[in-house]
């Protein structure tokens, strides 16, 4: 007998809602299926009454929500018969990228910016046997040669514009529907190629709608790769919120930027990809963009660990602190419910974290004896 309460993944979950058929190899790594937290400690702390809860995406298999889309890009890749896969990248998709490819037998090639990438990521596309070709440049222009070499090598490219890394990613939001009973009012996401904020909006139209297909005009992009096969379970989408660093901010400036720069390195990205895509969510959902700099982004990261015992990487506490800010400030009003998104892994940038709690950590060094053990704990107990 096989085990059938096996979680297996998200594609054998939404088998009938993605392009994949009976007989498809899935790659899988058991991708999905990741916690709702609801946060307790802080909206209580900022005396607002509002219903936040955090989709805890550092706990997919390589630790960024980015596997969601990388378990349907090699599966089709290899269904295809595909040998290789390429990705431009500014960590979490070549760490990703690299696992899938290893889990399928295939050769991966990551592009990545020299010395810009944070020292987790860099260690999971080492080990995994990915070629890593570091750049002497940011991740847009490491876009644009994957772009590039891709018309001249047989390579797949599983960067998002990959039409079945969205159709992967849109699951997220299946997941949040279920356990909720509906949509939250406000769905908060940190914004770089915007990828995941338009995957997450096709995944909530998808849900909401009786046909299911190309219910959203940022849907009606994916080329008919979208298979959604029906059934309605919920009739409301959330209003969508999209945040971004100041230094990396093109949805705020209004186009596009050249030297995007910020503590968040996963969203390093001035050249967004899913540019018009993410402009038709923001309208269709009457949400809105905002920035955050980067010490309110490290604020957000610290607070979230100190409150919640919740550690994701910088880039994914930019939604935390833009909503909270938008909270304090009204936009969001009291009474609504918040999903923000935490894209990817504390551990995924231990320098950053060290350096950032250098000043506020409660570290001692003591003598190996049982009086100074003693006296640094008396000395450190909360009173
Ligand atoms: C990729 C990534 C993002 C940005 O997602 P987009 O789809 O490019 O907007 C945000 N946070 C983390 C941790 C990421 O890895």
């Amino acid at each position: 007998m096989p085990f059938r309460n096996r979680y297996t993944g998200l594609i054998d979950r939404y088998r009938d809602r993605l392009p994949v058929h009976d007989d498809t190899r899935i790659i899988s790594l058991g991708e999905g299926n990741t916690p709702l937290i609801r946060l307790n400690n802080i909206p209580r702390a900022i005396g607002k009454d509002v219903d936040i809860y955090v989709k805890y995406e550092g706990l997919n298999p390589t630790g960024s929500f980015k596997d969601r889309g990388m378990t349907m890009a090699v599966t089709k890749t290899v269904e295809e018969g595909g040998k290789a896969i390429i990705c431009a990248s500014t960590g979490n998709t070549s760490a990703s990228a690299a696992a899938y490819a290893a889990r399928a037998g295939i050769t991966a090639f990551v592009i990545i910016p020299d010395g810009k990438i944070a020292m987790g990521k860099l260690a999971q596309a080492m080990i995994s046997g990915a070629t890593v070709i570091q750049i002497r440049g940011n991740f847009d222009e490491g876009m644009r040669l994957v772009k590039e070499v891709a018309d001249h090598a047989p390579v797949s490219i599983v960067n998002s514009i990959n039409p079945y890394r969205l159709q992967g990613q849109k699951t997220a939001a299946y997941e949040i529907i279920e356990e909720l009973g509906r949509a939250p009012d406000y769905h908060c996401l940190p914004v770089g190629n915007a990828g995941n904020i338009t995957a997450h909006w096709i995944g909530y139209c998808e849900y909401s709608s009786a046909s299911g297909e190309h219910v959203t005009e940022a849907c009606a992009f994916c080329d008919g790769k979208c298979s959604f096969a029906g059934g309605s379970i919920v009739g409301n989408r959330p209003t969508m919120v999209g945040y971004q660093a100041s230094g990396s901010a093109p949805f705020l400036r209004g186009h596009m930027v050249d030297d995007p720069d910020t503590v968040a390195t996963a969203i390093r990205i001035g050249h967004p990809q899913s540019w018009e895509r993410a402009w038709k969510v923001r309208e269709e959902s009457g949400g809105w963009f905002a920035e955050c700099s980067d010490e309110e982004i490290l604020e957000a990261q610290k607070l979230l660990t100190r409150k919640e015992g919740i550690f994701c990487e910088p880039a994914s506490a930019t939604s935390l602190a833009g909503a909270l800010r938008d909270i304090r400030e009204g936009h969001i009003p009291e009474g609504s419910s918040v999903v923000c998104t935490l894209t990817g892994h504390g551990l995924k940038d231990p320098d950053t974290a060290i350096a950032q709690s250098k000043e506020t950590a409660r570290m001692v060094t003591v003598d190996a004896d049982l009086e100074s053990v003693q006296r640094a704990i008396l000395d450190n107990l909360a009173d």
